[in-house]
């Protein structure tokens, strides 16, 4: 099984990741990797510092250093670990390309998804776990958490917000909608009881 985790910052992807994976490997018995993007491999880690604390660059030239850093996490790591039979959580995948690239960044959504989908072969998750939150309420919990500033302006976590939600209406097969200003606790009991119906476990 593939599940990915999308939402904008500061709504709980990691910790709810972590938390289902966890629990995925005491009820399947299968291996569990636990993974992200972008940095999930150390080439990716490399390009995560390039492309979040590097040099200032176009937004065509991001999104390639997503793609790549994509590429790679599929081809070296989700691949081979979903042909062993593991179980692959991660915190964001193609969908956060589509929505930061195209919703927030303002490139045409077809062109990055094809970029993606072009960068994975068109590996797709089984499920795509999506944490909705206002922004607002999001950047107050990074603020409380890590003291990260925003990098961006409030318009782009809104249009990243509203593209992140209207992939999910579009296929509702693939995508469980999520209200993140529940508790940890909460949230990740809703997160089970949906990814167990959904995979039919
Ligand atoms: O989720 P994580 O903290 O690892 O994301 C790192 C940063 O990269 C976040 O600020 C997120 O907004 C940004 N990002 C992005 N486009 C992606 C993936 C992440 O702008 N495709």
């Amino acid at each position: 099984y593939f599940i990915s985790f999308e939402g904008g910052d500061g709504v709980g992807k990691s910790t709810q990741a972590r938390l289902l994976g966890q629990w995925l490997g005491e009820l399947t018995g299968r291996e569990v990797v636990l993974t992200r993007e972008p940095g999930g491999t150390a080439l990716g880690k490399e390009l995560r510092a390039a492309v979040l604390h590097g040099q200032d660059m176009g937004a065509r030239t991001e999104a390639l250093i997503y793609a790549a850093d994509r590429a790679h996490h599929v081809e070296s790591l989700v691949r081979p670990a979903l042909a062993r039979g593991a179980v692959v959580v991660t915190d964001r995948y193609l969908d956060s390309s589509v929505a930061y690239q195209a919703g927030g960044r303002e490139l045409g959504a077809d062109e990055v998804e094809l970029i993606s989908r072009w960068a994975v072969q068109d590996l797709m998750p089984d499920v795509t776990v999506l944490l909705d939150l206002d922004p607002a309420e999001a950047s107050r919990r990074i603020r409380r958490e890590h003291d990260r500033l925003e990098r961006a302006g409030a318009d782009f976590h809104r249009r990243t917000r509203a593209a992140f939600l209207a992939r999910a209406s579009a296929d509702p097969d693939r995508w469980l909608v999520l209200d993140a200003t529940a508790s940890i606790d909460d949230l990740q009991a809703q997160i089970r009881v949906d990814v167990v119906a959904r995979l039919a476990l």
